[in-house]
């Protein structure tokens, strides 16, 4: 039954797109899915299906270009050549988002609780990573940032503060949460299933803590209302007061959930 299917929040998703490692390479995965240069020298990841038009979308990946099994590539280099201004400005943009967000080298800086730390990068034995509140300051003996060992880092402090915030914010509202559990899932913020789980994204913790607050009453509110409606509004609503402008804001942030 479709009802007990997990309820997914797209809430960063940028297109509908599977974001994907930006290659240029045939997709091992899905062998309609290539990459290649236009006329233009634009690249792109090419998607094929049972469309009618080609489709232009820029996500993370950069410029994804949807078209019909049937058209041949000069077609869809003339739909690019069209639209270049639009997709120069468009990448450009994607590019600075995505740069303000992170910039994972010594001087550079990363997002955290809605702050852009500046990140420090010293030479040490010992792997080590220093993130508070003011700093983020990476010991390495290679002299480079391993983004997994930071990624682990915020998920270890995603798993003392989400469960513990949600466990809250769902007793103070009475709403029957049974589980809190973490993921990483690329295109998601947070998500619940009808026996009373939700999960919630680690890079939360990279949020400004309203918008943290805000994906998780969006979750919480879906254990009893299991739809987008008015009424589940209205519960987000009781649980976050500004939730019209967090709700705003939070998608601004969604490229974050790919880096
Ligand atoms: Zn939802």
């Amino acid at each position: 039954m479709s009802f007990f299917r997990d309820l997914i929040d797209g809430i960063g998703n940028l297109g509908g797109v599977t974001p994907r490692a930006g290659k240029i390479a045939t997709d091992s995965v899905n062998p309609k899915v290539t990459y290649r240069n236009s006329q233009t020298g634009v690249t792109y990841r090419l998607e094929r299906g049972r469309r009618r038009s080609i489709g232009l979308v820029i996500t993370t990946d950069g410029l994804v270009i949807r078209a019909p099994h049937w058209t041949p590539i000069y077609e869809i280099d003339a739909a690019i050549d069209e639209r270049r201004e639009w997709v120069a400005t468009a990448l450009e943009k994607q590019r600075a988002r995505l740069s303000q967000l992170a910039e994972l080298k010594d001087g550079g800086h990363l997002l955290f609780r809605g702050k852009r730390l500046r990140v420090e990068v010293r030479q040490g034995l010992f792997e080590e990573i220093d993130l508070s509140d003011a700093r983020c300051v990476v010991t390495t003996a290679t002299g480079s940032i391993d983004r997994a060992r930071l990624d682990r880092e915020l998920w270890a402090l995603a798993a003392q503060e989400l469960p513990e915030l949600a466990v809250a914010m769902a007793a103070a509202a009475d709403l029957p949460l049974t589980a809190v559990k973490l993921s990483r899932a690329r295109t998601l913020w947070g998500s619940c299933t009808i026996d009373g789980v939700i999960r919630l994204n680690f890079r939360l913790v990279q949020l400004p803590k309203e918008l943290m607050r805000h994906v998780v009453a969006h979750e919480l509110a879906h254990l009893v209302e299991f739809n987008h409606s008015p009424r589940f509004w209205k519960i987000v609503e009781s649980l976050d007061p500004l939730c019209k402008r967090n709700r705003r804001a939070v998608k601004a942030y969604s490229v974050l959930l790919e880096l």
